[in-house]
């Protein structure tokens, strides 16, 4: 099978430059082995919201001050202010409705109830301006009975901290009791197939009382709403009497699965291929150039393109691995920007920056890759597994996929 671009990893990146791709008219397939780092997701994207000097509120002022190493560097301050505003409509076109601005970051509600700064949230996840100043009024944070995987008294701490009166209430439905029989079926995904129809309706009424018993301002309640598509979220806060906000919960994330399910629905409505659960094991390589790659389920039926992209995410997904004495990129053998030793991987203070986070495959400025020192001309990476910048410290993770991502589509558009 021969196509335009293949691209290796269906996370964020793969999915962004994808589009991109087949928007352009090119035949583009995407091999994606299995679950992202958007599963986990906090519902919230970050474009550049931390340094040494703490919280960032401006990231495109940060962005340009970074070492030249750097994904951002190497996309150029100029590249990634103009293809910013992209972004949200790329989402939209999705059925992801995205909040939120490149000029001024905001603050998203951890689900230990911190704040931490993002660059666009997701539908009414609850988040604020600034944590000094939060127009929430009393709040109200709902829990549905039985489900463990949101923790309503670190949150109300965490706001009452930030000077919020809060109170915490629970609530049940009928439908749910089947899941509650198991907490391990009480799980966001399950809950969310649940809540849907008429059940919205008796939700919202269970909701309003809440609302009516204890006077509050705003309600909080787990981001268990909405596992397809944003309709029962909208039609929800539509039938809440006041300001319904969604606080992510411990993975997985329902926000992170439906903007994964409405991205490859976009990409395959555009004509793009996508080999869901199947994995790149190898690839043949010839005159610095990658020819084709085969994968485990279609054995030895080559995939062939002219432009490869691996978006393959970092340690998490399997697109770098580590043995105790290397780190290495499992599918080509490509060169790998790592230290040799294994002390200097880590920090043993777990709070402080960790080396291994900038770990990645080496890149030239435009993204290829390189194998034994030399570039390979029609491969080039993106997202997690270039490395280079620490997703976690700098609050940068979805800006550097995303951006990356669609600098390397760009550039394959153009001929470059
Ligand atoms: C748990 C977690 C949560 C995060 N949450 C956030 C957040 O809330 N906000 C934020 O801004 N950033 C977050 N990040 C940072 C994150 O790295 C980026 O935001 C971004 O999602 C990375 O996307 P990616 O597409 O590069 O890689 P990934 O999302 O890791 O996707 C890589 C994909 O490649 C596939 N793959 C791997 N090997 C193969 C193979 N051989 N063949 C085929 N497919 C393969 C994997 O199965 C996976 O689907 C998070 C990171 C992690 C690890």
């Amino acid at each position: 099978m021969k196509y335009d671009t293949i691209i290796i990893g269906g996370g964020i990146s793969g999915l962004v430059s994808g589009i991109k791709l087949a928007k352009s008219g090119s035949k583009v397939a995407i091999v994606s082995a299995g679950q992202s780092a958007l599963h986990f997701s906090s519902g919230s994207m970050a474009l550049f919201g931390h340094d040494a000097g703490g919280d960032i509120l401006h990231p495109l002022e940060a962005i340009a001050e970074l070492p030249a190493t750097h994904p951002y560097s190497k996309i150029g301050p100029d590249a990634v202010k103009r293809m910013l505003p992209e972004v949200k409509p790329l989402f939209a076109e999705a059925g992801i409705t995205l909040n939120g601005t490149e000029e001024k970051n905001h603050f998203r509600l951890t689900p230990v109830g911190a704040f931490k700064p993002a660059w666009l949230s997701m539908l009414d996840y609850a988040t604020v301006d600034s944590p000094d100043n939060i127009p929430w009024g009393k709040v109200a944070i709902v829990n549905l009975k039985g489900y463990l995987d949101f923790y309503p008294d670190f949150i109300a701490r965490g706001l009452n901290a930030c000077g919020l009166d809060c109170v915490t209430r629970e609530f049940t439905h009928v439908e749910l009791e089947v899941l509650r029989k198991s907490s391990t079926e009480m799980r966001a995904t399950n809950i969310a197939r649940v809540i849907t129809g008429r059940v919205l309706d008796d939700f919202a009424r269970d909701i309003n009382r809440i609302i009516d018993d204890t006077q509050a301002d705003t309600v909080l309640m787990p981001a268990v709403v909405g596992l397809f598509d944003e309709e029962p979220v909208k039609r929800l806060s539509g039938l809440v009497k006041r300001p319904l906000r969604y606080v992510s919960t411990m993975p997985m994330s329902l926000g992170g699965m439906r903007a994964q399910m409405r991205l490859r629905n976009h990409f395959q409505k555009l004509g793009g291929t996508y080999l869901i659960g199947d994995s790149v094991s190898y690839g043949v390589m010839e005159d610095n150039r990658l020819k084709s790659v085969y994968t485990v389920n279609l054995d030895d039926m080559p995939l062939e393109a002219d432009n490869f992209i691996l978006a393959t995410g970092s340690f998490f997904s399997h697109g770098l691995k580590a043995t105790p004495d290397t780190i290495y990129e499992p599918i080509f053998g490509l060169d790998v920007n790592a230290s040799h030793s294994r002390p200097d991987w880590y920090d043993t203070d777990m709070y402080n920056a960790q080396n291994y986070m900038k770990f990645g495959v080496v890149t030239d400025e435009d993204f290829h890759v390189f194998k034994e020192q030399s570039p390979i001309l029609n491969f080039r990476a993106i997202g997690a597994v270039v490395g280079a910048h620490d997703a976690l410290k700098e609050e940068s993770g979805a800006g550097v996929s995303i951006l990356s991502a669609l600098k390397v589509a760009n550039d394959i558009i153009n001929g470059k």
